[in-house]
């Protein structure tokens, strides 16, 4: 029997041997600690066994043995407890206590070994039973130190691994759980033992047990067991939605998501799983592939889900079918949010209509799939800034709102708007769809709804027929819009179709525009002068006219560019420019003794708003030193009739400056005569017209004379543009006209030309 204890005293260290073993072969991070540990329940189980073994009459070497087994027993508490703080990573203890330990271990395992010779912790003494005959131990009161060393070192792992498992979450409590019972059961043994004073001490046998399972649970159960758990929770709380089936096509398994997705209770979804699974397969017959994904959409609470699903045949490593699964990827949010971004980047936040540069791949779209005719319509509204500052911006915008309705509903699938900027939008719409009546009483009801006041205004509509399909969209747009700016500021006109010489025109404009800063200071304008000759034959001076000679087209007449000019407000700049020539030209003049030659210039009507004129001439009168009454200054009669006020204030304050005024082109505007009364200008120009007009020439002469007898009356000298012939110099003569211009003393020519003919000829 007692060979018997032995013996599987024996196989339990032998046991502990193979634990090392596969310790050694292991991954484990803490393997050395381990490998300490059970080499030391081996040191420590072997020890034991050995007192056991020792023969009678050999007390004192019994007594050794039985020392090395509690000093065994010291040294594995203490390796226990380094592995137990390790392994629970709560209290590691710091130096100090573990430097302690040390020492009174050490000092311990002296007095064991002391106790040899002294017994003062423990003797033995030879027992026998009746199946045994055995050392028993024998404690002397020092026995209680080295097991209060003992047991405050096992007690200390006790306490971490209790507190570690009644603290980790479920998956962790095996990993604590397991060593923590076989620490109880080896104490509850040696207590056992120290306590009844049994024949053995059978917590000995149970350090084999103890390693075996800290193997099993520290090296295998454990991290297995939490990957598991961890796979399982994972699973379960995947936002992925998830159907698993066995190779019988059973639903095997499906996750918290999937159900929320497809919206059932825990009864119905192995049932929708599986239909499922039916469904798709019947779905992809003959096209069923191991691994295949689709895009889904579902309706949920009336709102639409977009789902991928992610279709996988289960196979093994050996490419077994084990079943197959589905995961159902919500991809709502990240879709809509797609679609949200998509939306914001093709269309006007306001208006909800396509923005400029949806709005143009669009049209390419449909002009490249359909054959019909289309407009491209532009509309804008009449006085829309007025209407913002009256009504405010938010009828402003109401408005707006309303027109991108009224379009949006008339949208066919081939009809589609854009919102240019503020209030310019652009329609695309197949001609036969467009009518011009039913169109103009939509926008006009519209006006009438949102609009609080009595405002007169509309929208204007500028309608370009689309023949080069192939041509840039906003070119098409910019032809609607010309359409537009022919009428603009009309109140009767509201629609108007595009025509091709429009566009010409506009192109040269733009050309002008372009050019026109660089042609200045090329020096390509010139003043070009037409002489001006008093009744009795003498040349009084010239007017100032301008010709633009451009490198590559040659003269260009002023006709073709002052007008446009004037409409993009830059005429004071070509207008102070030729000024100043004539400035320079009347200092020349001055300093060679003609200082009786006048040169008249223009001022066009815009000057007076971009410019200070009164400093201009006050300036130009110091800086040249001529006399200012040779420079008269030509204010068209239309002009003074805009803004009498102002300008009369400006005309008051460049007679100070001792200048003339010449009222140019008199006689073609509608209240030439009521203008008179209230203007005081120095000297009437009258206008070619009454010397042009070949059908009523007798009303003409008859107007002529009167006009030219009533300047005199007031005091002013007149001179007639436009004299042709020699007819009309006779005829004005005897009218009592002052001066003549024409073409009949001469064209404008340039100043050099000028000096030779008049100056040479009249010596002037
Ligand atoms: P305007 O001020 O009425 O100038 C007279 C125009 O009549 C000139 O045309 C002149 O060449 C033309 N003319 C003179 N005699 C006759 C004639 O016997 N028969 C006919 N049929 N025409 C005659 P032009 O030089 O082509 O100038 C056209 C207009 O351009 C000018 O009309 C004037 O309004 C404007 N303009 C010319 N130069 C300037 C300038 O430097 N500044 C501004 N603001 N306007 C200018
Ligand atoms: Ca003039
Ligand atoms: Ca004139």
């Amino acid at each position: 029997m007692f060979q018997i204890l032995v013996a599987i005293y024996g196989i339990l260290i032998a046991a502990m041997v193979g634990c090392i073993g596969i310790i050694l072969n292991s991954k484990a991070k803490n393997r050395q600690s381990m490998v300490r540990l059970v080499s030391m329940a081996i040191f420590t189980a072997a020890s034991y066994t050995m007192s056991l073994l020792i023969p009678a009459g050999y007390q004192r070497l019994a007594i050794l043995m039985n020392g090395l087994y509690f000093i065994g027993t010291d040294w594995l508490a203490m390796i226990l407890m380094f592995f137990v703080a390790d392994y629970t990573q709560s209290f590691l203890p710091t130096r100090m206590p573990r430097k302690l330990l040390v020492v009174l271990n050490i000092a311990d395992t002296i007095s064991l070994l002391v106790n040899t010779f002294t017994q003062h912790v423990f003797t033995m003494t030879r027992v026998t039973l009746s199946w045994a005959e055995y050392w028993q131990v024998q404690y002397q009161p020092m026995q209680y130190v080295h097991l209060a060393l003992v047991y405050l070192m096992v007690g200390h792992c006790f306490g971490l691994l209790l507190y570690r498992l009644i603290k980790a979450p479920r998956i962790y409590k095996g990993k604590f759980g397991s060593i923590w019972f076989f620490l109880c059961v080896l104490i509850v043994l040696n207590l056992i033992n120290v306590t009844l004073h049994t024949e053995f001490d059978y917590s000995v046998m149970i350090y084999s047990p103890f390693a075996m399972a800290m193997c099993y649970f520290v090296l295998y159960a454990s991290p297995r067991n939490l990957l598991e758990s961890m796979h399982s929770t994972l699973v379960e709380d995947s936002v992925i939605g998830l159907f698993v089936y066995d190779d019988d096509k059973r639903c095997v398994g499906v996750n918290r998501a999937a159900k929320e997705m497809f919206d059932v209770g825990d009864d119905e979804i192995y049932q929708v799983a599986e239909q499922y699974l039916e469904d798709w397969e019947k779905e992809y017959q003959g096209d069923l592939k191991d691994v295949m994904g689709a895009e889904r959409q579902v309706v949920r609470n009336g709102e639409t889900m977009y789902i991928y699903v992610n279709y996988q045949k289960l196979l093994d490593d050996k490419d077994r079918v084990l079943g197959s699964g589905f995961q159902f990827e919500d991809r709502t949010d990240v879709i809509k949010q797609y679609q949200d971004n998509k939306y914001k980047a093709t269309h006007d936040a306001l208006t909800g209509l396509l923005n400029r540069d949806a709005f143009e791949a669009r049209v390419i779209e449909i002009l490249e799939e359909s054959d019909d005719t289309y407009y491209m319509m532009c509309s804008n509204i009449k006085d829309f800034k007025l209407i913002n500052e009256l009504c405010g911006s938010e009828v402003g915008d109401a408005l707006l709102l309303a027109q991108a309705e009224v379009i949006r509903t008339d949208e066919t699938g081939n009809s589609i708007s854009t919102r240019l900027y503020a209030d310019k939008f652009c329609t695309l719409l197949p001609k036969s769809e467009f009518d011009e009546e039913t169109f103009k009483q939509n926008m006009n009801d519209i006006m009438d709804r949102v609009l609080s006041i009595p405002l007169k205004t509309h929208f204007y509509f500028g309608v370009y027929e689309i023949v080069d399909r192939t041509e840039p969209v906003w070119t098409m747009c910019d032809k609607a819009m010309m359409a537009i700016d022919i009428i603009r500021g009309s109140y009767e006109q509201f629609v108007n179709f595009y025509k091709e010489d429009l566009f010409q025109r506009v192109i040269r404009e733009k050309e002008i525009i372009g050019e026109f800063d660089k042609a200045i200071e090329n020096g390509e304008f010139h003043m070009f002068l037409q002489p001006q000759i008093a009744n009795d034959g003498k040349l009084v001076g010239a007017e100032a006219l301008v010709r633009w000679i451009h490198p590559g087209k040659g003269m260009i007449s002023p006709a073709a560019f002052i007008p446009v000019l004037e409409k993009s407000g830059l005429i004071h700049k070509l207008d102070l420019y030729m000024w100043e020539k004539a400035a320079q030209q009347l200092q020349k003049w001055r300093r060679e003794g003609r200082e009786n030659l006048c040169i008249s210039v223009n001022i066009s009507t815009k000057d007076f708003y971009l410019i200070d004129i009164h400093e201009v001439f006050c300036e130009l009168a110091k800086k040249y030193d001529f006399d200012t009454k040779n420079l008269k200054l030509e204010i068209t009669e239309s002009a003074l009739m805009k803004d009498v006020r102002k300008i009369m204030k400006n005309m008051d304050d460049l007679h100070a400056l001792g200048y003339d005024i010449e009222i140019d082109d008199f006689g073609s505007g509608y209240s030439s005569l009521g203008m008179l009364k209230d203007i005081h200008a120095d000297i009437l120009k009258i206008d070619m017209i009454f010397l042009q007009d070949t059908e009523n020439v007798e009303r003409s002469s008859t107007i002529l004379k009167n006009v030219i007898s009533m300047s005199k009356e007031l005091g002013m000298p007149v001179i007639t543009e436009g004299v042709e012939t020699k007819e009309h110099v006779d005829f004005l003569r005897s009218a009592g006209c002052d001066m003549f211009q024409g073409f009949y003393f001469s064209k404008p020519i340039n100043v050099e030309n000028f000096e030779q003919e008049y100056f040479m000829q009249t010596g002037a």
